[in-house]
C-alpha cells in the first residue's frame, strides 16, 4: 500500500518509512513491547509510574464534576493562561500578557508542530542538535523544512560554538533548542544560549524553545532563552504540564511568544486538534500555582533517583555522562565489551531484566554510528523499581568480564 502525501515525505524524511514506504516499527515500540513480553523493567519510555501531586488531580476530578466537559476557548481558557503568566514571572521574571502572549495547546508536541508549520516555507532550514527528541525530525520534515543538526559532544553534551556558527545561515527559519534535554540530560551553558540569540539575530531567524524539563534541573539553574537581553522579541517558548506534574497522558502544553507570533501559530493549531483537555486546563492551572515547596521537591527527589541509576550503571561497568536534568541519563556500554547498543538493547532484558534505548533513536548517520555504543535510560521510576534494576544491570559486569 502506498501511503499518499504528506505523511509519507514527513516519515521518510525521519527515518519512520524504509525507502519501499513501509512503516518501521520504531524501536521506542520494539522496546516497549519487549518489556511487555518479557516484564523486563521499563527504562525505556520516560513516564513516571506515581501520580503527580493530589491537589492537581483532584482539580481534575472537580472540574469534570462541575461540567468543565466541552470545547474550553482556542486559545486555552484564561485562568490557565493567567497561571502560565504568572509562573514566567514568579520564576523567571518574565511578564507576559495572558490575553495576547500565551497559547494553551495539547502538549508541548503539538505546540511545536504548529510552530513549525506556521514558520516554514518549504525548504526553510531549522537547526537542531544531535542527539534530538525523535518528534523533531519528524515535524520538520511533515512542515516541509530541512532538517540540520549540531552534534553536542563530549563528556557534558554541549556543542562546539564553531559548529552551531557553521550551522546557522541566512537559510536558517529555525533555531530549535532543547534544554534540559532529552535524551543526554545535558543544560545548556549560558555562552551557549546567548551564542543562539547572537546568531538569531544575525540571520533572521526565530529561536523555538522547548523546555518542558524546566524544572527538573540537578544543582544548575535553568535559564529560559526568552530571558536573555534580545531574546524575547523572536523566541517561541513551549512548554508542558506533563514532566512538572506527572501528567504525560494530559497532553496539556503551552506556548509564550510576542503576540503576532501567537496569532500564527493559533492559525494553524485551530485546524490540528483546535482544543484539548478542558477539565485538565484547571488542573494545571492549580498546578502552576503549587509553592515552591513542590517545584523544589520535585527536582530534588528526581535527582536522588538519578543517583541511585546512575551508581548502578556505573557499578555495572557503564561509563555514565552526568545527567544535569530531564528523566535521563545516558551511560556508554563500550566498557562492558557492547559496541552496539542496538544489540545491547535487544539482549538487556534477558542479560538483566532491563529494557532501554539506544542513542541511535535520537540521532541520524554519521552521529549515529560515533555514539553507537549509548544507550539513554529513564531514572523516573520509584526507587525500589531503580534499586532492582540497578542490583539486576550488576550481573552485566561478570558476564562481560566471562565472555
Ligand atoms: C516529553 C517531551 C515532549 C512532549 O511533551 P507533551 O507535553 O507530552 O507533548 C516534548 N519535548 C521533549 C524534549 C520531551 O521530552
Amino acid at each position: 500500500m502506498v501511503i499518499p502525501g504528506s505523511w509519507q515525505r514527513a516519515a521518510r524524511g525521519a527515518g519512520l518509512l524504509a525507502s519501499d514506504g513501509r512503516s518501521a516499527p520504531t524501536i521506542f515500540a520494539e522496546m516497549s513491547a519487549l518489556a511487555t513480553r518479557t516484564g523486563a523493567i521499563n527504562l525505556g519510555q520516560g513516564f513516571p509510574d506515581e501520580d503527580g501531586p493530589a491537589e492537581v488531580l483532584t482539580a481534575a476530578v472537580d472540574a469534570i464534576r462541575r461540567g468543565d466537559n466541552q470545547y474550553p476557548p482556542g486559545i486555552g481558557i484564561a485562568d490557565l493562561r493567567l497561571a502560565i503568566a504568572e509562573h514566567q514571572e514568579r520564576f523567571y521574571g518574565i511578564r507576559l500578557d495572558p490575553d495576547r502572549e500565551v497559547l494553551v495547546t495539547a502538549g508541548a508536541t503539538e505546540a511545536i508542530a504548529a510552530t513549525l508549520l506556521a514558520l516554514l516555507e518549504p525548504g526553510d532550514e531549522v537547526v537542531t542538535f544531535e542527539p534530538f527528541y525523535d518528534a523533531y525530525g519528524a515535524l520538520i520534515a511533515l512542515a516541509g523544512g530541512v532538517h540540520v543538526t549540531v552534534p553536542l559532544t563530549g563528556a557534558d553534551f554541549t556543542p562546539d560554538p564553531d559548529a552551531l556558527r557553521s550551522a546557522v545561515s541566512d537559510r536558517t527559519r529555525v533555531i530549535l533548542v532543547n534544554s534540559p534535554h532529552n535524551p543526554t540530560g545535558s543544560v545548556l551553558p549560558l555562552e551557549t544560549l546567548e551564542l543562539i540569540v547572537e546568531l538569531a539575530h544575525r540571520h533572521d531567524a526565530v529561536i523555538v524553545t522547548d523546555e518542558v524539563y524546566e524544572h527538573l534541573t540537578f544543582g544548575v539553574p535553568h535559564i529560559p532563552i526568552a530571558s536573555l537581553p534580545g531574546a524575547r522579541e523572536r523566541t517561541v517558548s513551549i512548554s508542558s504540564g506533563g514532566k512538572t506534574f506527572n501528567t504525560t497522558g494530559w497532553k496539556v502544553g503551552w506556548v509564550m511568544a510576542p503576540a503576532e507570533l501567537v496569532t500564527a501559530i493559533l492559525a494553524v493549531k485551530q485546524f490540528l486538534t483546535y482544543v484539548n483537555a478542558a477539565p485538565f486546563q484547571p488542573a494545571i492551572a492549580t498546578g502552576l500555582r503549587l509553592g515552591d515547596d513542590y517545584f523544589a521537591g520535585i527536582a530534588a527527589g528526581l535527582q536522588a533517583k538519578r543517583d541511585v541509576l546512575s551508581a548502578g550503571l556505573r557499578t555495572a561497568g557503564f561509563d555514565v555522562a552526568e545527567s544535569r536534568g530531564t528523566y535521563f541519563v545516558v551511560a556508554d556500554a563500550a566498557p562492558l565489551g557492547f559496541t552496539d547498543a542496538v544489540d545491547l538493547c535487544r539482549q538487556l532484558p534477558e542479560l538483566a531484566g532491563v529494557v532501554a534505548i539506544p542513542l541511535s533513536a535520537f540521532c541520524r548517520g554519521e552521529y549515529a554510528a560515533r555514539t553507537a555504543s549509548l544507550v539513554r535510560f529513564a531514572f523516573c521510576k520509584r526507587v525500589e523499581v531503580l534499586e532492582r534494576a540497578a542490583a539486576q544491570l550488576s550481573g552485566l559486569r561478570q558476564r562481560s568480564t566471562t565472555r
